[in-house]
């Protein structure tokens, strides 16, 4: 080997790189050079779900729409209830949910309703059916009552006008049902991201194809399909384009022309045939390449005209970790949603955890509770980058700063759970 060809150059293999970036400055470079969609599409409510929110919502109707009654009980004139001892009324006839009361109702009488009715004129407060008797058409009442008890008012919950949900929030299914609730049928939201993605490999062969020696099947389209799929995207597989720099650019240009975001994944390290880095520098322009993170560090973000680009590494796990950290916030910012801080918290881990200082990491873990009841982590076992697997056991991420070094067991560390309810 000649001298000249052992340069320094980064490799994974590195623990500490000045050149890389660190994963929260690279994220803000990220966020800050994407503007978020301008288009908007109307939708019904339905097809609304994850799709973000580009009006605000303002309630066309009061909820409750009347003052009705939260309980089965009596409705009556709190004035007709002295403060003290027992008093009598007389039943004039009953309030149903959706089949009001019509008349008023005098002093003296009440009317018996079930939870929902509207309050018939005259009333004010209702009185459980638990607090009188009855006999006959007469109720006797010990209670004192609170004026206005049990009683819904008309614009309680959401009042005419009122904002119910702003501009930037991603649709859940709560949402659709509170929308539902004022009676609307459609929403504006921002368009769907169009998002194209191809591997990059001569290892890689498709599903369905006969692997040869040093062959592996391309699992990072797939993985990338359920991501995207996750987020809503329109989705624009470009299949696995070789190591060769003609059929790279070309894949480049065409990927740029058709979509929002272009991703790849595979190289853009320092080896041999690692020439994303070269081509997205000769077809558009580098923001970064490097992270001071494990697995991921060599990412690749740029653009090419007006497609945004990223460039992930090769391995599995990498693809994944990078694409949470990075992609998934900034594909969620240019579909127009309020950035959302993602959940992360402190237990306590129970492996021993290998881990060098310079570079963020994010090992793979499983959350559960301990023989206490207490919730802890443990790492799903071997953390190469290439171990899908840890992946697909983990429930969380621990994310290990930069300034750490290896974790004993008892040591408290941060977790990002995998896991939404909602
Ligand atoms: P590279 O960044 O191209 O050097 O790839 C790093 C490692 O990831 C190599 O072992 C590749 O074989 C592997 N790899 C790259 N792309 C894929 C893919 N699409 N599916 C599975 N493994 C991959
Ligand atoms: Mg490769």
């Amino acid at each position: 080997m000649k001298a000249d060809s052992i340069t320094k150059q980064a490799s994974c293999a590195d623990d500490y790189d000045p050149a890389s970036l660190p994963a929260d400055t690279a994220l803000t470079r990220i966020l800050a050079s994407i503007s978020p969609l301008q288009a908007t599409e109307t939708t019904a409510i339905r097809s609304a779900l994850g799709r973000i929110l580009a009006e605000d919502i303002t309630s066309p109707i009061n909820v409750p729409t009347g003052t009705n009654s939260a309980m089965d009980g009596y409705a009556l004139n709190s004035a007709d209830i002295p403060a003290q001892g027992l008093s009598e009324l007389h039943v004039a006839g009953t309030a149903y949910a959706g089949k009001p009361w019509k008349d008023r109702v005098n002093r003296g009488d009440c009317v018996r309703i079930m939870t929902g009715a509207i309050m018939p004129a005259g009333t004010d407060t209702v009185v459980m059916q638990e607090h009188v008797e009855s006999e006959d058409q007469i109720i006797r009442i010990e209670h004192t009552v609170q004026p206005g008890g049990n009683v819904r008012q008309a614009g309680e919950d959401i009042a005419t006008g009122d904002i119910i949900l702003t501009r930037g929030t991603e649709i859940t299914p709560a949402d659709i049902g509170l929308i539902a609730s004022l009676g609307v049928p459609e929403i504006r939201v921002y368009r769907r991201l169009k998002v194209a993605f191809f591997s990059t490999g001569d290892e890689l062969r498709s599903i369905g194809e006969k692997l040869a020696d040093g062959h592996i099947y391309d699992s990072n389209r797939y993985t990338l399909f359920g991501m995207l799929q996750r987020l809503g995207a329109e989705i624009i597989d470009m299949g696995v384009v070789r190591d060769d720099p003609a059929a790279l650019q070309a894949a480049f240009e065409e990927g740029a022309n058709q979509a929002d975001v272009l991703i790849t994944s595979g190289g853009v390290s320092v080896g041999e045939a690692d020439y994303v880095r070269n081509i997205l520098q000769k077809v558009g322009e580098v923001n970064f390449w490097k992270v001071a993170m494990k697995p991921g560090r060599p990412l690749a973000f740029g653009r090419i005209k007006d497609c945004h680009f990223f460039g992930l590494p090769g391995n599995p796990v990498s693809v994944m970790v990078t694409f949470y950290q990075f992609v998934q916030p900034a594909l969620r910012h240019f579909m127009g949603a309020n950035v959302i801080e993602p959940i992360r918290f402190r237990v306590v881990c129970q492996s021993r955890l290998k881990k060098k200082t310079g570079r963020v990491e994010y090992q793979r873990g499983i959350l559960s509770r301990n023989e206490n009841g207490e919730l802890a982590v443990r790492k799903t076992g071997m953390q190469g980058s290439g171990i899908l697997r840890s992946m697909a056991q983990a429930n969380c991420f621990i994310i290990l700063p930069m300034e750490c070094g290896q974790i004993e067991p008892g040591t408290e560390v941060d977790v990002q759970p995998f896991f939404g309810l909602v």
